[in-house]
């Protein structure tokens, strides 16, 4: 019975210059896909253009008629907030995410996904501590109905999230807890350690510990590192470590069926490969010219 439902695959899209939110559909209709992922400005900044900018309506207008359902749509926190960072001067973290859940709620996105933070030398406990202690204070100053899925991570630096004892404790620990789910990321999964090879084992044991059911959305990566590497580098979908039918397998397994799956995988030279990756991955079948193939196409 779960066979017939659709695919629901994208990418990350940029939101940029005068296109926004419409640009951002529009390159995801090309791409062929019935999602998208984008951050509301750069990810690394806090900079953000006034929402009265974005052309909400437009877009809107077009995911309509072009099948996207805009509760697949997820919005990506800019990377630069640490909630684990005790020190985050005038709360800035906590308040920036405010400010971007705002956003969010006012362009009708459901999901925001967030990195949970690095403890930044505090250690795990207190890194985790200040988690969600910074949530409770973001979620008593909102009142929208945005879900933050917090992402698992690959456990560079100090980063939390890493594994999925540390995903608990945030969902246990934070007081609203239907303001939170989960977003993974094979990537990651599979640096922090995890033999993603054997993925329904690795659900498996999610399930016993978080609740797969709390999963609301997959990042489809490839790695560029073998498992435990903790360094978090993303690669074409099939090209890397995790390789392409443990990937379909992630993508095409039942249990997560209703979540998004979103390639972040990166540009071949300045090209997005989103339209050739998702072909590959609605035919099953892995094309090992890809990147080639791409650069031809634009008459590289
Ligand atoms: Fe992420
Ligand atoms: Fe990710
Ligand atoms: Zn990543």
């Amino acid at each position: 019975m779960m066979n017939n439902k659709k695919l629901i695959i994208g990418s990350h899209v940029q939101v940029s210059g005068e296109g926004m939110l419409v640009k951002a559909v529009e390159d995801t209709i090309s791409y062929g896909a019935n999602t998208f992922m984008f951050y509301t400005g750069a990810p690394q900044n806090s900079q953000r253009k006034p929402i009265s900018s974005f052309r909400i309506e437009e877009a809107k207008k077009l995911m309509k008629n072009n099948g996207i359902d805009i509760d697949n749509v997820i919005v990506h926190a800019p990377y630069i907030i640490n909630l684990a960072n005790k020190n985050s001067p005038d709360n800035f973290a906590s308040k920036f995410l405010i400010q971007e859940i705002d956003r969010v709620s006012k362009i009708g996105c459901r999901y925001l996904v967030l990195h949970p933070g690095s403890h930044v030398g505090a250690g795990v406990e207190e890194g985790l501590k200040t988690i969600v202690k910074n949530l409770n204070f973001v979620f008593e100053n909102d009142n929208s109905n945005v879900i933050i899925l917090i992402e698992t991570m690959a456990g560079k630096g100090t980063e939390l999230g890493k594994n999925f004892g540390e995903i608990k404790y945030i969902l246990d620990n934070v007081e609203k807890k239907d303001r939170l789910g989960v977003c993974i990321d094979s990537c990651h999964l599979n640096d922090a350690g995890y033999d993603v090879s054997n993925f329904d084992s690795v659900l498996d044991e999610f399930d016993k510990i978080v609740g797969v059911d709390k999963i609301k959305a997959v990042h489809i990566n490839d790695s560029k590192n073998v498992k435990g590497a903790a360094k978090d580098r993303h690669e074409n979908f099939g090209f890397g470590e995790l390789g392409f039918e443990t990937l379909i397998k992630i993508v095409y397994n039942p249990r997560l069926i209703d979540a998004p799956k979103i390639l972040e995988t990166p540009w071949v030279e300045d090209l997005p490969p989103y339209k050739l990756e998702i072909e590959m991955i609605r035919n099953k079948k892995f094309n090992e010219n890809m990147k080639k193939e791409l650069l031809n196409l634009q008459g590289k």
